[in-house]
């Protein structure tokens, strides 16, 4: 798979550990079952080597249109840690973050976030219609202090999901 040209993020080389936890989202994405219409997201949120959250989307279930894999770890983080800020932690997502998913990582104040599939990986289904240009979120929030980094795992996480060329109907595309 190529990477995306139309929404260039840094790709630097992950470390075993980044290969560790992510491993680790890919399997609480995968709790939620291997159907890629139910939008099986992991994320997992690390500091100092230990798990804060661990989380899997919960829209549906909630229901609640925010509980998006990565609000939820924020929030579980924050409630576990009883602090507001999650300064030094890193955020593994099995997707690349939503605008809403990376604005809630820079208010969060985490200071890396690293997914695995990009946009370009998956359905477009997944994300919005005119996708968010989030690295310009980061740029523009006067944090120079949080880097975000995809393709770790890619090809396996892209596994969770519908493929880019897919043809689905109307009623499987969540975004729509
Ligand atoms: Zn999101």
């Amino acid at each position: 798979m190529s990477a995306p040209a139309a929404f260039p993020v840094p790709e630097v080389a992950m470390t075993e550990d980044d290969e560790k936890w992510m491993r680790m989202a890919i399997e609480v994405a995968r709790s939620k079952g291997s159907d890629p219409a139910s939008s099986p997201l992991g994320a997992v949120i690390v500091l100092d080597g230990k798990v804060l959250a661990a989380e899997r989307n919960q829209t549906q279930d909630l229901p609640d249109a925010t509980a998006h894999a990565e609000m939820m770890a924020i929030r579980r983080a924050c409630e576990g840690t009883g602090e507001m800020e999650l300064r030094g932690a890193t955020l593994y997502s099995t997707l690349q973050p939503c605008g809403m998913c990376t604005m809630a990582s820079i208010w969060s104040k985490v200071g890396r976030v690293v997914y695995g599939a990009g946009a370009a990986d998956v359905h477009p289904m997944y994300f919005e219609t005119r996708h968010v240009d989030t690295l310009d979120f980061v740029r523009k929030a006067y944090r120079d202090d949080l880097v975000i980094e995809g393709g770790c795992l890619r090809d396996e996480c892209a596994t969770l999901y519908y493929h880019p060329d897919d043809d689905l109907p109307a009623d499987e595309q969540a975004n729509l």
